[in-house]
């Protein structure tokens, strides 16, 4: 039995790219020749918003005292669970030092980068969650500057935000959002330092300016439209798997959601209850899960369970679940994914809230390549060396030889001044 479709995508998270490019890269040209003034005026002309850009310590307490202490002690719970997650992957990047050849000695330091900037994302929803997962994961890191900005209200930023960002450990905070907070950032506006690294989700502007200033300032990732991916076998509840989809479509109109299955029935059943599900948001939330079904999603039935376990690491989401037998398995036998949820007792928006690992993750197809936003992405992993004159010897010797033969006389030479002034009486060809 070969792979069948019972839903095809007829959009993907490519389909309108090309647009966007040059309206952020004319919004980055104008800020960086206007300055501040120009990025104010693009914060009003996208986002309404005249306000204080800079938020003050006066402005940060008062959002603060505004957070029900409920909301509070979960965005600290959230807070915990992240920060030891990403103090553990810190304790595996260690410096090492070890002797080459004798007397060459070599090593490695991870050294934090200095500045970092977090977007915290906050057109459609408020992402309180984002200030948790880049925020803490820089402090963990060791960043000596963090800024965090997220795009304001007329009112100014949610109070939600305020204090997950301060309590993750924010430096600076910014009422900003967009293009112009990116480009604020990088740009050294505001008194701000100029952002060693950017990181975080955003729409398809945010991901754009990312993008075009990669090189010039370095980024976690080019995010796209999140996505999520559902393995499920005939041991499934088809009612959390039919949930578990929903409330990943509903991030965006065009968030793929996919279903991978080797049980037909359970397919059909899953189809049947997801409108119903969508039915039942609310109105923002039923407009963007709704278009994300209807043009972006997949269900696939395969003949079995390796083919299940191909045809997941061909779309390499972002989001894998898998609610199926022998769980041991498919740990063992996945290898595409941003991040992997285990089990009808686990979901997505465990991790996308609260669980511990982060939820800023690579999405189209980027689960390829890279993993998400970890304290790595924050560190350099640099090298150095040392030597003693008699260890310099056979390197020299070797060095001199391979860059004669590739044309390069200079570096030739450093080579054959050393051996010249530590061994006067010796002669090398
Ligand atoms: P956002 O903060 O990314 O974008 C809002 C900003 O977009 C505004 O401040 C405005 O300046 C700018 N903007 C809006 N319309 C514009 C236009 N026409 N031209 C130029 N700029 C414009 O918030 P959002 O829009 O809600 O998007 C959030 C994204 O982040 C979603 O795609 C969501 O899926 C993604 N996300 C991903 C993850 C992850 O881990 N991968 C987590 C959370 C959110």
């Amino acid at each position: 039995m070969a792979r069948t479709y019972l839903k095809k995508a007829t959009l993907t998270a490519a389909s309108g790219a090309s647009d966007v490019h040059d309206l952020v890269k004319g919004i980055l040209t104008d800020i960086e020749a206007g300055g501040d003034e120009t990025a104010r005026e693009y914060a009003q002309k996208f986002d309404k918003y005249d306000g204080n850009i800079i938020l003050t310590d006066a402005e940060i307490e008062a959002a603060c005292a505004l957070v029900p202490q409920k909301l509070k002690d979960d965005i600290l719970f959230a807070h915990d669970n992240v920060r030891r997650f990403a103090e553990a992957q810190k304790g595996t990047v260690t410096d090492i030092e070890l002797e080459i050849t004798p007397g060459l000695i070599a090593g490695q330091k991870a050294i934090p980068v200095d500045a970092a900037g977090c977007y915290i994302p906050g057109g459609r929803y408020s992402h309180i969650a984002s200030a948790i997962m880049t925020v803490t994961t820089a402090k963990v890191a060791g960043c000596k500057n963090i800024m965090a900005t997220s795009p304001p209200r007329a009112e100014g930023l949610p109070p939600a935000i305020v204090y997950a960002a301060h309590i993750c450990g924010a430096d600076t905070i910014m009422a900003m959002g967009g293009v112009q907070a990116v480009a604020a950032m990088t740009f050294g506006l505001f008194g701000l330092p100029e952002a060693n690294i950017l990181v975080g989700p955003g729409n398809q502007y945010v991901a754009e300016a990312k993008s075009i200033l990669f090189g010039r300032v370095g980024i976690d990732m080019i995010a796209g439209p999140t996505d999520s991916l559902i393995i499920a076998d005939k041991t499934a509840d088809a009612h959390i798997v039919a949930t578990d989809l929903v409330s990943q479509a509903e991030h965006g109109y065009n968030s793929p959601v996919w279903l991978v299955t080797d049980d037909q029935a359970l397919a059909e059943d899953v189809m049947a209850r997801v409108p119903a599900l969508i039915e039942d948001l609310p109105e923002l939330n039923r407009e963007n899960a709704t278009a994300a079904w209807r043009d972006y999603a997949e269900v696939i039935v395969c003949p079995d369970r390796e083919d299940m376990a191909a045809c997941s690491d061909e779309y390499a989401p972002e989001h894998l679940t898998v609610q199926a037998a022998d769980l041991e398995w498919w740990l063992d036998r996945l290898s595409c994914y941003g991040s992997l949820f285990l089990g009808e007792e686990t979901t997505v928006s465990f991790g996308d809230k609260a669980s511990g690992t982060n939820h800023v993750l690579p999405t189209s197809g980027a689960a390829g390549y890279t993993g998400g936003l970890s304290v790595h992405k924050y560190m350099k992993i640099v090298t150095w060396q040392r030597s003693t004159r008699e260890g310099s010897k056979r390197v020299a010797e070797a060095t001199a030889r391979i860059s004669r033969l590739e044309g390069m006389e200079g570096h030739a030479r450093a080579a054959d001044v050393r051996l010249s002034k530590y061994f006067p009486d010796e002669t090398f060809d």
